[in-house]
């Protein structure tokens, strides 16, 4: 059982975004924004650290975290390059990450006052960048208070405790590009641009995509991009026109080898509850990995897997570690590879093809894989 991830090297980009106007690497996103690889939640699935070393070695100008604890990990590896992170919770410990030169997020005063009241303790300026909610209302400062929040900056500022280092905002909706909500967003920013600018601020970055805006609302990459889905080769809104022409290739393969297989006769249940029922006699085969791992139960007569190059169907419900696929008249042998998802090249389903069949989106599929797969990058 292994999840083996592919990140591009400086000589292979396939399915990173610097293909887009064939600029040298990813950073530049097919125009003159930074690039920021989003590589929280263990990279997507692919492993923090092997995602954030690809990352760097591809070009990338900034890591982007959720936690204070991701960026800490990143820092005690040896990143020393600039990192975002921007979930902080009441009474977080900012003092590490803004000693070791982290960019935090402040949503509101308190949060500014907390960053600020660290750098003070410590003698140090703590790079803060600020997050406006345009619209997609979870975190962020609300537009009605960001005047406020603005001006406030500003003149911590003048303190030394703090520096805005930056300004952004996210999108609800950028894998709808016709959705009307992606206008009003950056329209919203846009204001709050001007606003912070008639506070004195000047920060560095101001930004607002994420992959599927980067690629497909080049009005919204301002300053930086910051891309997690795409950077890991997957589709950020498959179906949309758009985002296939930049020639993804998912970097992550999920596979296993075969425990057993064995010849089932007409009628005979399949897995708890009996979720399937053979209707004639079929040949099924053991595949050694389950929701243990992060493999969806649901997946179950639902997703299909691949050996030797065909498709395979998941029969009864997926076990904590192990479930069923039908070969029917085929045969295979024990220890013979199944490749749960990967590229799609070798014809086997990829993460996106079990997003659709288990009714959630490719990011679910690969972050949640982990426990007994062993993760090997090559
Ligand atoms: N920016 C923020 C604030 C995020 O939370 C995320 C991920 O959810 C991203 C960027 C990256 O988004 P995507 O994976 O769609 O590129």
């Amino acid at each position: 059982r292994e999840v083996v991830a592919t990140p591009a090297t400086p000589d292979d980009r396939t399915g990173h975004l610097g293909r887009q106007d064939g600029a040298p690497g990813p950073s530049r996103a097919g125009t003159s924004a930074l690039m920021m690889t989003v590589v929280k939640a263990d990279g997507y699935g692919h492993g923090m650290l092997a995602s954030a070393r690809a990352a760097r070695e591809a070009g990338a100008d900034w890591l982007g975290v959720a936690t204070i604890d991701e960026a800490l990990t990143l820092r005690a590896a040896g990143d020393s390059g600039p990192v975002l992170c921007w979930l902080g919770v009441p009474g977080e410990d900012y003092g590490a990450a803004v000693e070791l030169g982290v960019d935090v997020t402040a949503y509101s005063l308190a949060e500014l006052a907390e960053i600020e009241h660290a750098a003070h303790h410590l003698r140090v300026t703590a790079r803060v960048q600020l997050k406006v909610d345009t619209g997609l209302s979870r975190g962020g400062c609300a537009i009605a208070d960001w005047p406020t929040l603005a001006g406030a900056a500003r003149q911590a500022e003048e303190t030394g405790d703090v520096r805005i280092t930056g300004i952004w905002s996210h999108f609800a909706c950028s894998d709808e590009p016709e959705h009307p909500a992606n206008d009003e967003q950056e329209a919203v920013f846009r204001e709050a641009l001007v606003v912070a600018e008639e506070a004195g601020l000047d920060p560095e970055v101001r930004h607002l995509a994420n992959s599927a805006a980067a690629i497909l609302r080049p009005s919204s990459r301002f300053d930086l991009v910051r891309c997690g889905i795409a950077s890991y080769g997957l589709d950020p809104a498959p179906g949309q026109p758009g985002t296939a022409e930049v020639g993804l290739l998912p970097a992550m393969t999920v596979r296993a080898r075969l425990a057993m297989v064995k010849r089932l006769t007409a009628g005979a249940s399949v897995s708890y509850g009996h979720s399937w029922t053979t209707d004639r006699d079929t040949t099924v085969a053991l595949v050694p990995a389950g929701y243990g791992e992060g493999v969806p139960r649901i997946a179950g007569n639902r997703a299909e897997v691949g050996i030797g190059g065909k498709r395979r169907p998941i029969r009864g419900v997926v076990c904590m570690d192990q479930f069923v696929v039908e070969l029917g008249d085929d045969t295979a042998e024990p220890g013979d590879e199944v490749v749960l998802f990967g590229t799609g090249l070798d014809g086997s389903p990829t993460a996106t093809d079990w997003a659709r069949a288990v009714g959630t989106i490719n990011y679910e599929i690969v972050t949640r894989i982990g426990g007994r797969f062993t993760r090997r990058t090559v």
